[in-house]
C-alpha cells in the first residue's frame, strides 16, 4: 500500500508522534484581529488550554511518553509557566507562528520573514531554546516558506500533506524534512463549531471521532507508515474526548511494535538514515509555483473583485 516505507528503529512497524497545537487565544487574535478582543466567550473556550495542557502532561507522565507541542510564540510570552511545564517534562516545543497569523495572508516575502523572525526571537527570549520544527497556523505555507525555514535553521516542517511517510522539501536554500499530516486526524473536523470563526461542523461523539482517527493509525501500523494526529488541547483535552485519546495511546503502547516519539526525533532519524544511504525519501521541489496557473482566470477574477466596491 505504501510504496516507500522507511525502516523504523528496533523493528517498529510504524512511527507515532502525537502533536497538540496549543493555539490558545492567539488563534482568534491572529485570525480575526479586529473582533477578537470583544469575543470573550470564544476567548474563554480557547483559554481552556490552561486546564487541558496540565491534564495532557499528567497523562503523558503516567504513560511514560515524550511528545510534541506546537505553540505560537505569543502564547509562550503570555503563559510562560505552561510552556515551562512542557519543557520540564522533557517534551518537544516547536513553533506555530507568533500570534497564529496566517502565513498565506502575508502580502510579501519580507512580511513572512518578519513574523517568522519575531516568533523565533520571542521563543528564544522566553525559553532559551530554538525550535527544530515548524507548523504553519491553519496549514499556511507559501512559495517562500520552505526557503525561509531553511534560512532560519529549522530541521523540519510539519504543515504539508503530500505523503504517508516523511519526505524532503528541496528549495533554493537547501532542504528540509517534511513530516506530513492530514486533516483526517485533525480534531477540528470532528468537534469544532464556532460562530466567531464561522466554522460549522456537526459535532461528533468521541467514539465516532476516534473511529475516524483510529482507522488512520491502524492503516499506518499495517503498512509501515506514520501517524501524526493534529489535536488541540481546548478541543480534544475535554474529559470525554481525552478519555478516548488516552485509550488509543494505551492501545498503541500495548501493541509493543510502534515507535512513539517526538516529531523532532522522527525528523532526525529520517535525515540520518538518508545521509547514511539507507533510505531514499521522496523529494518535493519547492516552490511548486510562483504565479497562478489559471492566469487568465485569475486576472478576470481580479477585475471582478475590483469592480465590486465601485
Ligand atoms: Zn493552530
Amino acid at each position: 500500500m505504501i510504496s516507500n516505507p522507511p525502516r523504523w528503529p528496533n523493528g517498529a512497524r510504524c512511527a507515532v508522534a502525537i502533536t497538540f497545537d496549543v493555539d490558545s487565544e492567539a488563534c482568534l487574535h491572529g485570525w480575526k484581529p479586529e473582533i477578537a478582543h470583544r469575543r470573550v466567550s470564544t476567548l474563554s473556550w480557547l483559554g481552556y488550554d490552561q486546564v487541558a495542557v496540565p491534564r495532557i502532561l499528567g497523562a503523558y507522565r503516567h504513560l511514560g511518553i515524550k511528545q510534541t507541542f506546537f505553540v505560537p510564540a505569543w502564547c509562550m510570552e503570555h503563559r510562560p509557566r505552561l510552556v515551562e511545564s512542557m519543557l520540564d517534562d522533557g517534551h518537544e516545543v516547536a513553533l506555530h507562528g507568533y500570534i497564529h497569523e496566517l502565513t498565506h495572508e502575508h502580502p510579501t516575502r519580507a512580511a513572512e520573514e518578519y513574523w517568522l523572525g519575531k516568533s523565533l526571537d520571542t521563543m528564544e527570549r522566553i525559553t532559551g531554546r530554538r525550535a527544530a520544527g515548524w507548523r504553519g497556523p491553519l496549514y499556511g505555507f507559501t512559495e517562500h516558506t520552505a526557503d525561509l525555514l531553511i534560512e532560519a535553521g529549522f530541521e523540519y516542517d510539519s504543515t504539508l500533506m503530500g505523503d504517508d511517510v516523511p519526505y524532503f522539501l528541496h528549495g533554493a536554500k537547501g532542504d528540509l524534512v517534511e513530516i506530513p499530516i492530514d486533516t483526517a486526524y485533525d480534531d477540528w473536523a470532528q468537534y469544532v463549531e464556532n460562530f466567531d470563526f464561522e466554522f460549522f461542523t456537526t459535532i461528533q461523539s468521541p467514539d465516532r471521532a476516534m473511529e475516524v482517527i483510529r482507522a488512520e493509525y491502524e492503516a499506518a501500523h499495517k503498512y509501515g507508515g506514520l501517524f501524526v494526529p493534529v489535536w488541540h488541547p481546548w478541543v480534544s483535552g475535554r474529559p470525554a474526548r481525552f478519555e478516548r485519546i488516552t485509550r488509543l495511546i494505551e492501545d498503541i503502547l500495548e501493541a509493543g511494535d510502534v515507535w512513539v516519539t517526538t516529531v523532532e526525533d522522527i525528523s532526525r532519524y529520517i535525515r540520518a538514515l538518508t545521509d547514511a544511504g539507507e533510505y531514499q525519501p521522496r523529494v518535493d521541489h519547492v516552490p511548486y509555483l510562483t504565479t497562478p496557473v489559471a492566469e487568465g482566470l485569475a486576472a478576470v477574477r481580479g477585475q471582478t473583485d475590483g469592480s465590486e466596491g465601485s
